[in-house]
């Protein structure tokens, strides 16, 4: 049989290519900034609309392409940056494979504009679906610009296959961080829908990373240093105290380029052992210098693994720049290590004046006026794994009066009267309180929060103060009063009576990490998963006793709640026993 095999046309072939290079507009950004820096710009500027779907545009001051080049540097394997395969062993530059260009060509609109300082007029190309459709020459500026319209245009599945526009935004964003954090002798412009997202002036190393991640990571780096002949090291690593359980920056770069090396984290894991609590991660910025040919970069483009000749070495030695570098600043473990600061909350805010004045936004608000007309969604709260048979006991529970109360160990409160007992679950209770008076607020749209004296400045990352700005409505709602003042910081007026002041700064930096983990945090599902949280971390811990009043007040809270048997996070609050079935355990 015959006839049967039969080659691709280009085009098809290129865009089977194609998804393998480009996956999603962060990597256009990735393949367009590297060639930019490739080209020694000094200078990028970035537009991006709709997230990279409908427009990325990419202007540099590098030394531009030849009006002869101009549809070479489309062409698959087009490179001017190796000539042979001799070449591979000294290679410095990002890219060497011909194939970004080609690729992006295939699927997107491309409009490319260049002049080099020995050409008078710049050339423009336009190329659609890989077909070069005008090419002219026209007055620019020395440079390239390159502009990337509608992109998947002609391959609608792996169009439909992006996520959210601010995920796909986030892709972006951690691209062009992990290009313009090795190279801070580069100014970088960004603006997403004609707003400035980023603005990186040339500086040094940590200048740069206070203007991605904030000033207080800037405060807080710890510098490690080191040269072997196997290679040098340098960079930062952050103190213990800003280790995080999630979002922590954690970058490697070899030679400048970014890597994914988890077994050379490990070695950072292990150095920072005994220096972190459970569960939480360390931060770092560790940039190896090697020779090019101690390392494979010959890898798939979309691939951020590189293979080192001497990584049992590198190991023992990264663990121990970092060791040294952390005993240096006499960073060790503190004596209070198991104290959790989020369990050290008193349950008693109502009372505590401790950050006066207290100014009221709303001195007309109640909780009970809420209580009393529950709205239906609220109802719907119940779970319903709850039978109606135990709707019903539960109801009776909550109309007795439990007058006697007490605790015999810190967590649990005994509540009972003539008939009956109930064993209440402290920190549970507090939970589904703090959780249910947030869903009220958010839903009532009435605020209660207390106004801060000095209005509080909150060191945020570009990614944080992204989604701060999505979740603003929500978060005022709750009670957090604030505004954003720039990409990397933000001011707090005003917080919910029931967070304590020493907290505002943790709870949201860490919420706003989670938001960023989660999703769905556009929808509905978003505010939920904010009361969630925000209860978690400020409910009161069961580590520790209630005095009577406080006991008291936790009780009648919990019952003023419309679900009172399971908390937010559907685990019992209380359990009940009635006289009889003890007496017939005596029987
Ligand atoms: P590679 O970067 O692997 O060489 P690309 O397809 O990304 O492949 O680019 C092809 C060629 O086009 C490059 O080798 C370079 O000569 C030229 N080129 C691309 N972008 C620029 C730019 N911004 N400035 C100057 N030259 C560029
Ligand atoms: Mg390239």
């Amino acid at each position: 049989m015959s006839g049967l095999i039969s080659r691709l046309p280009q085009q098809v072939a290129n865009q089977i290519a194609a998804g393998e290079v480009i996956q999603r507009p962060a990597s256009v950004v990735k393949e367009l900034v590297e060639n930019a820096i490739d080209a020694q710009a000094t200078h990028l500027q970035l537009f991006i609309r709709d997230a990279g779907r409908s427009l990325i545009k990419i202007i540099d001051n590098g030394i531009g392409i030849a009006p002869e080049d101009m549809e070479l540097a489309f062409q698959r394997h087009a490179t001017s940056k190796i000539k042979s395969i001799a070449d591979l062993i000294k290679v410095a530059t990002k890219g060497f494979r011909g194939e970004a260009l080609a690729s992006i060509a295939s699927i997107a609109q491309v409009e490319m504009i260049s002049k080099t300082q020995n050409h008078q007029l710049g050339t423009l190309l336009c190329i659609e679906g890989g077909e070069v459709i005008k090419k002219e020459f026209i007055a620019a500026e020395n440079g390239t610009s390159i502009a990337v319209k509608n992109l998947f245009f002609n391959t609608p599945v792996r169009r439909n296959f992006l996520k959210s526009n601010h995920r796909e935004q986030q892709y972006i964003l951690d691209e062009i961080y992990r290009l313009a954090i090795p190279h801070c002798n580069i100014r970088f412009d960004v603006f997403e829908n004609r707003q400035e997202l980023l603005h990186l002036p040339i500086g040094t190393l940590k200048f740069r990373l206070r203007n991605i991640f904030g000033s207080k990571l800037k405060d807080n780096l710890l510098d490690i240093q080191s040269e072997t002949q196997i290679a040098q090291i340098n960079g930062y690593v952050l103190k213990p105290s800003l280790s995080k359980k999630r979002g922590n920056p954690q970058y490697f770069f070899v030679n400048k380029r970014y890597i994914k090396h988890p077994y050379l984290r490990h070695a950072i894991l292990s150095a920072f052992e005994g220096l972190l609590p459970e569960k939480n991660q360390p931060g770092y910025f560790v940039f190896f210098e090697i020779p090019t040919n101690k390392i494979d970069v010959n890898i798939h483009p979309t691939k951020t693994e590189v293979k080192f000749e001497e990584v049992d070495h590198l190991y023992p030695i990264l663990r121990s720049t970092i060791k040294h570098s952390l005993g240096i600043h006499q960073i060790t473990p503190p004596m209070d290590f198991n104290q959790n600061p989020e369990f050290s909350a008193p349950y008693f805010h109502k009372d505590n004046t401790a950050v006066p004045p207290i100014v009221p936004i709303d001195p007309h608000y109640s909780p009970f006026k809420d209580t009393e007309n529950k709205n239906a969604d609220f109802q719907n709260r119940i779970p319903n794994n709850v039978s109606s048979h135990q709707r019903e006991e539960l109801n009776l529970i909550e109309s007795i009066a439990y007058p006697k109360m007490f605790q015999l160990f810190p967590g649990y409160i005994f509540c009972g009267n003539e008939s009956s007992f109930i064993i209440i679950n402290q920190r549970r209770a507090h939970q589904r309180i703090l959780f249910d008076q947030m869903c009220r607020r958010t839903q009532s749209k009435k605020i209660s929060s207390q106004l801060l004296i000095f209005p509080m400045t909150i060191s945020l990352s570009v990614q944080q103060t992204q989604a701060l700005k999505q979740m603003h409505q929500t978060l005022s709602e709750i009670g957090f009063q604030h505004q954003v003042i720039s990409n990397t910081l933000m001011e707090v007026t005003g917080a919910p009576v029931f967070c304590p002041m020493e907290k505002i700064n943790f709870i949201i930096t860490e919420l706003l990490d989670k938001i960023l983990d989660e999703a769905s945090h556009q929808s509905q599902g978003g505010k939920e998963i904010m009361a969630k949280f925000l209860s978690k971390k400020l409910a009161v811990s069961n580590n520790r006793f209630l005095d009577e009043k406080e006991q008291k007040e936790l009780v009648n809270d919990l019952f003023s709640c419309s679900e009172y048997v399971m908390s937010p996070f559907n685990k019992k609050i209380l359990i009940r026993f009635e006289k009889d079935s003890l007496i017939n355990k005596f029987e």
